[in-house]
């Protein structure tokens, strides 16, 4: 069968790929230690499931505006507004199937045939396969360690040209977890306005910081750097919501106009009755979150320690999200031979930094129970031990 020509362009998401091994073996009675899931282990809190139940009962169960549920792009405006000093009104906010869609619609709302894309590289896989579904050119920018895996304003500044559209900002970030100070965003910032191009802010870890770590979004910088700035963002992380698939995307009313058209003619309205359990998570207690967050910071520690205990093994500590990004570059293989050797020896699942373009570097998710931490710690130690 002849398949269009962007579907050769793009790669499969490899981090689902492995996920999806390590179930398998799971399934087929193997007792693997998996950090590869990019979601939370815990349950969705009840009162959002509850709220999700009564709108089903309420007979929510019909087509609903294709940019959103009123209610919730209220709730989103009031939470913008409150938390993160970002004034916009419910018509600037289209309510997408999460935060990957988001962007998505970002993608095809805003990116001609070459148009050019800066995404920071340790980067999550969907960008730059994004952007080419688009017809763009992603620009990598490789960053190291020394910087905390973050993009420093020259970097930036030297990769924009007058084909740059667009700038990918995640923080805290999928893979690394490292966190943009709020001087470090400013001056990020600084260099969006000056040069006058567009920067979408994937604030979908927003919730989740550790040890005083501080969230400033970069439209709160200036009304120069809000009117170039499109938030992306979602309910999966922060409340446990990976499945119900609800996230937006805030920005100026043109663009909203555009990603409603697009969602018009594409998927329609999110889930009516999801749309109910997200309004609940944002208008409800707060309690939940934070419980969560405690646990990961607690797993966080734990991991970190145990990584670092183990020689060859090098890891920047993480500030946000729930992921270690550890550096394997000492033991000279490979990320997927890692991770490869990782699951067929010891039945421990992380996913391959190649997934990121960060290949002597190996992904471990710690959203998931200490008892699987603590084993899978020994185990990735006795690997290593047999590589050296
Ligand atoms: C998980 C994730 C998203 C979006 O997830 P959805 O489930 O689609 O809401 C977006 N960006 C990053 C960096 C993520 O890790």
């Amino acid at each position: 069968m002849k398949l269009a020509g962007r579907v050769s362009q793009v790669t499969p998401s490899l981090t689902l790929a492995i996920d999806a091994k390590a179930k398998a073996m799971k399934r087929d009675g193997i007792d693997v230690c998996s950090f590869s899931a990019g979601e939370p282990d815990f349950d969705t809190p009840d009162h959002i499931k509850q709220a999700a139940v009564d709108a089903l009962k309420q007979g929510k169960t019909r087509y609903g505006p294709a940019a959103g549920e009123p209610l919730l792009r209220e709730a989103i405006a009031h939470k913008l507004q409150t938390e993160n000093q970002l004034s916009y009104a419910p018509e600037n906010i289209i309510v997408t199937n999460g935060g990957k869609h988001s962007l998505y619609n970002l993608m095809m709302a805003m990116i001609d045939p070459g148009d050019e894309v800066i995404i920071p590289a340790p980067y999550w896989v969907s960008y730059p396969e994004m952007v080419k579904l688009a017809g763009g050119v992603p620009v990598i920018v490789k960053t190291t360690a020394e910087t905390g895996y973050k993009i420093t304003p020259e970097q930036l500044r030297q990769a924009i040209t007058d084909k740059t559209q667009l700038f990918i900002l995640n923080s805290p970030s999928n893979p690394t977890g490292m966190v943009y100070t709020p001087d470090e965003i400013r001056a990020i910032a600084q260099v969006i306005v000056e040069k006058n191009i567009y920067v979408v802010s994937d604030e979908i870890y927003e919730r989740l910081l550790y040890d005083g770590a501080e969230h400033l979004s970069i439209g709160a910088v200036s009304p120069e750097a809000f009117e170039r700035t499109i938030i992306s963002h979602g309910f999966a992380k922060a409340y446990s919501m990976t499945g119900w698939r609800v996230g937006y995307l805030a920005g100026n009313l043109d663009l909203i106009k555009a990603v409603t058209k697009i969602q018009g003619h594409s998927t329609s309205n999110v889930c009516t009755f999801a749309q109910y359990g997200a309004i609940a998570a944002y208008e409800g207690s707060q309690d939940c979150v934070e419980k969560m967050r405690q646990a990961f910071a607690e797993r966080r520690q734990v991991m970190f320690d145990g990584v670092t205990a183990i020689p060859k093994l090098t890891c920047v500590k993480p500030d946000g999200a729930f992921y270690l990004f550890i550096n394997i570059s000492q033991l000279g293989m490979t990320s997927l031979e890692f991770c490869d050797g990782l699951l067929t020896e010891q039945k421990v699942a992380g996913i391959p930094g190649i997934a990121f373009d960060a290949d002597d570097h190996i992904r471990f998710s710690y959203a998931t129970d200490m008892n699987t931490i603590e084993r899978g710690l020994d185990r990735l130690a006795a690997f290593v031990k047999s590589k050296i």
